[in-house]
Parts: C-alpha cells; sequence; structure tokens
C-alpha cells in the first residue's frame, strides 16, 4: 500500500512539474480563439481596407518592382547581423520610404505567391493558387497588359522557373498554379518583351526531353520566330533596340544549380538596358520590370538559414543596383517587397539574458523540413516619383493601385510601342 501511494505521488508531483514546465518554457501554442480570447466573428468578404492613394504630381516613367519571395523584415535583420554586425548597411537601409504590406489572401489569413502576385499585378484579392484570376474564375487585367496597351515594354525575370507563381501572375491566367503547360503558353502568347529565367522544360515536350505533357515545342518557336538567350554569355550582347520579343531561358527548371546560370542581377541588368535604349529609340513611353528572387522562399521552406542567406546576398546585390540605376535619372520608381513571409524567422537571445553576445541565434518557427508562409506583414520599399504612395501600412493590393499612380496610368493614351 505504502508503495502504491508512492507511486501516486510520483506520478501527481511529475504531472504538476510537466503542467508549470510546459506552460512556463513551450511555445505558445494557442490557437486563436481556443485559449484566452474571445472568437472574432470577421467576414473574408468585408470590405479591403483600401490605402488612400494621393496624386502624385511628378510621374514617374518606368517602374523597376522587387519581390523577394518570401523574405520577412527578419530575414532583412539577419542577412544585416551576418554580413557585418546590426550596424551594416544593406541595400533596403538606402531607401527613404518605407512601409508594411498586409499579405492575406480572400479566403485565407496565409497568402501563397499566386494570390499575392495577382494582388500586386492587378490589384485583385483572390484565392490562394489562383494565377491572374479573381475569386469568381474571371481573368483581371493586370499592369503588364495594361501598360501594353499604353505604349509600354515589360519585362519578368525570376531565379524560379519563370512559370512559378509570382511571374506567372505578370503574364499568365489559371486558376491552378499547378497547371504549368497552360501557364508557359500564356507566357508565351504574352506582352511581355523580355522573359528572363528558369523554366525552358516547361516550354519543351517531354518527349524532346522537356516538361510538357503536349507537343508543343515552344522553344523552337523562339528559336525561329523571337530572340531566344541560352546562356549567361548571350546577355553580354545587348541589342541596340527590340526588334522582336527576347525569351531567355537558362535552365530547364530553376536557376543556380550549376555555376555558369546567370545572377538576378545580370538578367535586371540586361533587362533595364535593352528597354531603356528601346524606349529611347522606338518612341515608347516607358518599361516596366517585375524581377524576383525566388529562391529566398525555398530556403525557407526547407529551414535552410545559410542558402536563405546566400539568395539575399543575390536579392540585396539586385536591389543596390536598381537603386543606382534609378538615382543616376530620376524618373524610375524603384518597388521592393515580398509576397509573404516564409519560415517564422526569428531572431533570439543566443546566450543567458543580458549576457553580452556577437552570436545570433536564428530559429524557424514553422515546421523542420516542412517550412511553411506565415501571416507576418512584410516590409516594403520605395524610391523615386510616386514613392510617397508606399509609406504605411498597405493591403498588398494597394501595391498595384500605387505603382498606377505612379505612372499616371489613368492618364496615359492608348498607343502600342512595339
Ligand atoms: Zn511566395
Amino acid at each position: 500500500m505504502k508503495t502504491f501511494f508512492k507511486y501516486l505521488l510520483t506520478i501527481v508531483l511529475s504531472a504538476l512539474a510537466t503542467f508549470i514546465f510546459i506552460n512556463q518554457y513551450a511555445p505558445l501554442l494557442i490557437s486563436v480563439p481556443d485559449k484566452d480570447m474571445e472568437l472574432v466573428d470577421f467576414d473574408f468578404n468585408q470590405t479591403i481596407n483600401q490605402k488612400k492613394i494621393v496624386s502624385v504630381p511628378s510621374k514617374a516613367k518606368n517602374i523597376i518592382f522587387l519581390i523577394g519571395d518570401g523574405m520577412g523584415s527578419n530575414h532583412i535583420a539577419a542577412y544585416r547581423v551576418i554580413k557585418g554586425g546590426p550596424n551594416f548597411v544593406t541595400a533596403f537601409d538606402r531607401f527613404s520610404t518605407s512601409g508594411l504590406v498586409k499579405t492575406h489572401a480572400v479566403d485565407s489569413l496565409v497568402t501563397d505567391s499566386a494570390a499575392s502576385a495577382t494582388a500586386f499585378s492587378s490589384g485583385v484579392k483572390t484565392k490562394n493558387r489562383y494565377i491572374g484570376k479573381a475569386p469568381d474564375g474571371s481573368s483581371v487585367r493586370n499592369i503588364t497588359e495594361l501598360l501594353f496597351d499604353r505604349g509600354y515594354i515589360s519585362s519578368l525575370i525570376a531565379t524560379s522557373e519563370i512559370t512559378h507563381a509570382t511571374p506567372a501572375s505578370f503574364a499568365a491566367h489559371n486558376i491552378s498554379r499547378y497547371n504549368t503547360d497552360e501557364i508557359a503558353s500564356d507566357i508565351f502568347n504574352s506582352n511581355i518583351h523580355i522573359v528572363l529565367g528558369g523554366g525552358k522544360g516547361f516550354f519543351m515536350p517531354e518527349t524532346l526531353g522537356g516538361l510538357r505533357k503536349d507537343d508543343t515545342n515552344f522553344v523552337q518557336r523562339m528559336i525561329d520566330e523571337y530572340i531566344f538567350l541560352n546562356s549567361a554569355d548571350d546577355l553580354e550582347n545587348i541589342p541596340d533596340s527590340l526588334d522582336s520579343k527576347v525569351f531567355g531561358l537558362f535552365a530547364q527548371e530553376e536557376l543556380g544549380l550549376v555555376d555558369s546560370d546567370p545572377s538576378l542581377l545580370e538578367m535586371l541588368d540586361y533587362a533595364y538596358q535593352l528597354s531603356d535604349q528601346t524606349v529611347q529609340n522606338q518612341n515608347c513611353k516607358g518599361f516596366f520590370i517585375m524581377a524576383e528572387g525566388s529562391q529566398i522562399d525555398w530556403r525557407s521552406h526547407d529551414n535552410d538559414f545559410i542558402g536563405m542567406i546566400a539568395q539575399m546576398d543575390e536579392f540585396n546585390a539586385t536591389v543596390n543596383a536598381a537603386l543606382d540605376y534609378a538615382q543616376s535619372r530620376e524618373d524610375t520608381l524603384v518597388v521592393v517587397t515580398a509576397d509573404h513571409e516564409t519560415g517564422g524567422l526569428l531572431i533570439e537571445q543566443d546566450n543567458q539574458r543580458y549576457r553580452a553576445s556577437k552570436n545570433i541565434k536564428a530559429t524557424w518557427n514553422t515546421a523542420v523540413g516542412r517550412g511553411s508562409h506565415t501571416g507576418a506583414m512584410v516590409p516594403i520599399f520605395a524610391y523615386g516619383p510616386g514613392a510617397e504612395n508606399f509609406s504605411g501600412i498597405l493591403d498588398n493590393t494597394d501595391v498595384f493601385y500605387a505603382m498606377s499612380e505612379a505612372i499616371g496610368i489613368s492618364e496615359l493614351e492608348l498607343t502600342v510601342c512595339k
């Protein structure tokens, strides 16, 4: 009997210890509203709290829109410390205008890249997986289509496959980001003048070593009908002017698996030089470039901190170059943001509290090996004419309206440059 009570006491004490321990030190696993909070009965259909866009007196001629896929503010904070400590100056520090972007989709508090990029490209808040489609499945006009009708040159650049959700949302229309055959077809037939990235496989049939289920060989058509770039070296020969569309597809799928692939910066450099020369030589109105550092997101999904920092390095260099370019001419708006945060990256004290330390303790807070997007607001930075509309808190759809106002899209006359 005595032994029984001893056991009982041990069980009770360990249960109590576990209870105290979990409540003190375990991560908070509160799922609102299960504990401590009342259910907020919000409605996803409520009107979006759209930011008031102010009229921009002197308009931008060009826009360079840079998206760090999955780049939350702690990605920047971690990158800063790794590169040179808390006072290291990143490209993001150079912007005088900054804000925060709410990223939710129309029916989900956590967005995917498709819904978020559609918000950026069209101002329409939609469902996850939707590419250039409204929630009801109808196609929405995106900024590159609006600009094509107004004499603009547009470029899409990504370090992932160009058919991936973010770039696709600026050219294609599909209710699933996974319909890559149809998305590749839309990109080929779109009015985008310069397409640079990976994903050649999605433009070639499986029978010829590609990834398409049908027999369409878009790569052959690119070679026959347009300018086709196959390697980083091809980016060095920039034509004086754009006489035909340019497709630069440098890898079967994503870029960066071999050292000879072009960097995001090399692709952006090609795009703005060729676009600018074309605008001058063919009397176009201006240019729009969307360039994505796609793999910041992928490394964060993998909880690969070192890989993420390498991707941030490439993105940071690209942002620096875009800003240098814009500062040299004063007619170009540069906007830098992310579509969502990935990985729940945290920066914590690496040591005992109150002890000085130079070490960074960065932790991913989404499932190990299966990291996912979070609902965190993401930073946005802007420089150039119209930058003022990118300060404060924006909805992701506001980014479209702020870019449209920067170039005065509603006042531009209808004309086609090329
Ligand atoms: Zn994304």
